[in-house]
């Protein structure tokens, strides 16, 4: 049973298809959308640095309420990167494009004159080279500042997952902020961006999962913490350059996943029916799924809304 659409619109719970790539087969177009979570942006910005980096923009419409009327036409794009769910295109002039793709926005590449596979009046951002155009569909965080100044947005995370330069700092600054959350629970800490950056409800959920512990156990009960973190990249990093997210290993559809959105199905370990439920209150609820059998510890808090199966 899927979550009630308001959390789909509302939340980023992620219930959403898996990441599809209909341009697959065509290296110049195609849309990397699916549960927006560090991986998809990442591969995101990977597509739109190898198709605009380099180039000058021959149209550059920005039709974001907030930014109507700006033009960013004549422009080189230097380069786009994702930090985090953040996505940052830089132009030669000093000037960045920030997006948040959020639940439901997507970035689109195509040919020049190409029909676009959403309506024009949901695009945000036109950017178009002699080559490529690509398109920011249904955006809603989208903001033109200077380059020097993204730490403004983004200074505030956790280490990224992704971040190329990874090395044993960040997993060490990583876990110190993950174990400074102790007296919270391990599956709303996980969505923290302030903690780690790039996960988001596909995998806080087979984190937990594979951590063998419920989304409700507290970060100081864990065992070893440290796996949390070491899992969280690890299944990032895995789908980071693929359309699929897949954290069993498997990349049949319908087999992608242990417990995410699988609810009322058979564990694929133990064969005891996948539960779901929300975790934390208000906006701040999101759907997460657990084996009961193969994840032990604490469950939903007896006012939280009753859990599916
Ligand atoms: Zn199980």
């Amino acid at each position: 049973m899927l979550p009630p659409r308001r959390h789909r619109i509302d939340h980023d719970d992620g219930a959403r298809p898996s990441k599809v790539d209909p341009g697959s087969t065509d290296r110049w177009t195609g849309t990397v959308a699916g549960v927006p979570e560090g991986d998809t942006v990442h591969l995101t910005a990977k597509r739109l640095r190898a198709a605009l980096a380099g180039q000058v923009l021959v149209r550059g419409e920005l039709r974001h309420p907030r930014l109507v009327g700006h033009d960013l036409a004549g422009r080189t794009v230097l380069d786009v990167a994702s930090v985090g769910k953040h996505l940052f295109t830089r132009f030669d002039d000093g000037a960045s494009l920030h997006s948040h793709l959020r639940m439901d926005g997507e970035w689109h590449l195509y040919r020049p004159g190409m029909r676009w596979q959403r309506p024009g009046h949901q695009a945000r951002a036109v950017l178009e080279t002699g080559e490529r155009v690509a398109v920011e569909f249904a955006l809603h965080d989208m903001e033109l500042l200077p380059t020097a100044e993204e730490d403004r947005l983004v200074g505030h995370l956790g280490p990224d997952l992704l971040d190329p330069a990874w090395g044993p700092e960040h997993a060490a600054e990583a876990l110190r902020r993950f174990t400074a959350r102790g007296a919270s629970e391990l599956g709303l800490v996980l969505l923290e961006q302030r903690v780690m950056a790039g996960v988001g409800n596909l995998y806080r959920a087979e984190v937990c999962f594979l951590l063998g512990c419920s989304p409700w156990t507290l970060v100081r009960d864990l065992p070893d913490p440290a796996a949390a973190v070491t899992l969280a990249r690890d299944l990032l990093l895995r789908n980071a350059d693929r359309p699929q997210q897949s954290t069993t290993g498997e990349l049949a559809r319908g087999r992608q996943h242990w417990v995410y959105e699988r609810t009322g199905q058979r564990c694929r370990r133990c064969g005891a029916r996948v539960r779901s439920g929300e975790q934390g209150d208000g906006v701040y609820a999101r759907f997460v799924y657990w084996c009961p059998r193969c994840q032990p510890g604490p469950g939903p808090t007896p006012d939280a809304a009753p859990a599916r199966w």
